[in-house]
């Protein structure tokens, strides 16, 4: 069967949904073609952060936001003290977070895609790239033993770290930049309900702190997501056994959380994570790429969610401003914008990342960190990223007196 649509996004995680969701809103022939059928699991921590709520609520999912259990900040353990570091109050963003497993969490902003007008094909996997005089016209996607062919004015590539469709299209991560690797697992716990983002920085192998840490998410149905991050694989780093990892995470946690074999409820999977800005540029005649498969998730703290949520948006507004103007199929400004927004501060969080690979500088900048609440509060709003526009404080100027040193030359 052959079908012709405005956009045409290949996947229906965060970052299509939201880009699908900013064009049919407005009008536009959306199709989204996601492989799997939804409900389906997804490996991620589940935690959502000011940054995605304030995105959530822009989609007008503000009362099922509102409905679900909220996170007041962060709760550090690390060098044998424990800092509760609530999340700032800001102009720009909500002072909670949330925790909603990917499992309910996709398929609802999928679902808002939808009834915004957007048609969603389930179980349908792209396959290959049509082109047409070098311009990105369309794809062939096989769904059960039928292939579709569709045709779009633009085709975007949300399809996440899975690589193949961008690969076929040569874009490809820059490996010089940061990437992080993570594992979780689900577990049943009486601690269901703490009401923080609970953060263990001493996560070791061997002698060595790893650059990255562990963490357990209060779900609020009865489990909690336990997992560990590394948010820097140079200097050997990616060769690490990351169930190994999770295995020893998982033994050093306080009983209390009861997280143990017997309360698993799930087995650990782990993922990559495209960090930085390292899929550059993303965008190519007829083509725009999105979320992880433009390598934007934060590389200061692993999270991705809200990124994808944005820059959906984002190439959703520049897709929307071409279809009604009829411009080239090249959306240089949208890669342009993505400079502006992410550029200085992904630039700050790769050399951060490159610092914290050296584990005797991890364990120090650790110590020194956790001897003061004032200087982990300024690391939550850094490494969150929550710059806000009208806010004037310490840790307001802090951060872009940091982004403004990162451009400078090391
Ligand atoms: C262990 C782990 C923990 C994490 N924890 C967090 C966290 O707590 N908070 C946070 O913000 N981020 C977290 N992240 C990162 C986050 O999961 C990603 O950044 C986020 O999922 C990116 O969204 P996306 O839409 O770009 O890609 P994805 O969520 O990967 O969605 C891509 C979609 O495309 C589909 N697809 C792929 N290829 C095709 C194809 N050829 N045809 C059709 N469909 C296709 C896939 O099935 C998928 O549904 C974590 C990642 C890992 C690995």
């Amino acid at each position: 069967m052959a079908m012709d649509v405005d956009v045409a996004v290949v996947g229906g995680g965060p970052s299509g949904a939201a880009t699908a969701h900013y064009l049919a809103s407005r009008g536009h022939s959306v199709l989204v073609c996601e492989k799997k059928s939804f409900p389906r699991e997804k490996t991620c921590g589940d935690g959502l952060t000011p940054r995605a709520v304030r995105v959530l609520k822009e989609m007008g999912l503000t009362p099922e936001v509102e409905s679900w259990e909220r996170v007041e900040g962060l709760r550090v353990h690390a060098a044998g003290r424990i800092l509760e570091l609530k999340f700032p109050e800001l102009n720009d963003f909500d002072d909670y977070g949330l925790v909603k497993p990917r499992k309910d969490l996709d398929q609802i902003v999928l679902d808002n895609a939808e009834a915004a007008g957007a048609k969603v094909l389930y179980e349908t996997q792209v396959k290959e790239p049509i082109f047409d005089r070098g311009v990105l016209t369309g794809f062939r996607a096989k769904r059960g033993n039928d292939y579709e062919e569709v045709s779009a004015k633009w085709v975007v590539c949300a399809e996440g770290a899975a690589t193949k469709f961008s690969r076929s299209l040569g874009k490809i991560r820059n490996e010089s930049y940061p990437m992080g690797l993570a594992i979780r697992q689900y577990f049943t716990s009486p601690m269901e309900h703490s009401g923080w983002f609970e953060a263990y920085l001493d996560i070791r192998t061997g002698p060595d702190q790893v650059p990255g840490y562990g963490w357990v998410f209060p779900v609020g149905d009865g489990t909690v997501n336990a997992g560990v991050g590394l948010l820097s694989t140079y200097g050997g780093w990616r060769d690490v056994n990351l169930h190994h990892l999770q295995d020893g995470f998982i033994a050093q946690l306080p009983k209390e959380w009861e997280v143990n074999q017997e309360t698993v409820v799930s087995r650990p999977r782990a993922g990559r994570l495209f960090m930085g800005a390292s899929v550059w540029p993303p965008h190519g005649p007829g083509l725009v790429m999105v979320g992880d498969a433009a390598g934007m998730i934060n590389p200061c703290n692993g999270e991705g969610i809200a990124y994808g949520y944005e820059t959906g948006r984002i190439a959703g507004r520049h897709l929307d401003e071409a279809l009604r103007s009829g411009t080239s199929p090249i959306l240089e400004d949208y890669s342009r914008e993505l400079q502006e927004i992410y550029g200085p501060y992904y630039r700050l969080g790769r050399r951060f990342v490159k610092l914290i690979g050296y584990p005797a500088l991890m364990e120090r900048l650790v110590s020194m960190g956790m001897r003061s609440k004032t200087v982990m509060s300024f690391a939550l709003t850094l490494l969150a990223n929550l710059e806000d526009s009208k806010t004037k404080n310490a840790e307001q100027t802090g951060l872009k007196v940091l982004k403004k040193m990162a451009e400078l030359k090391p």
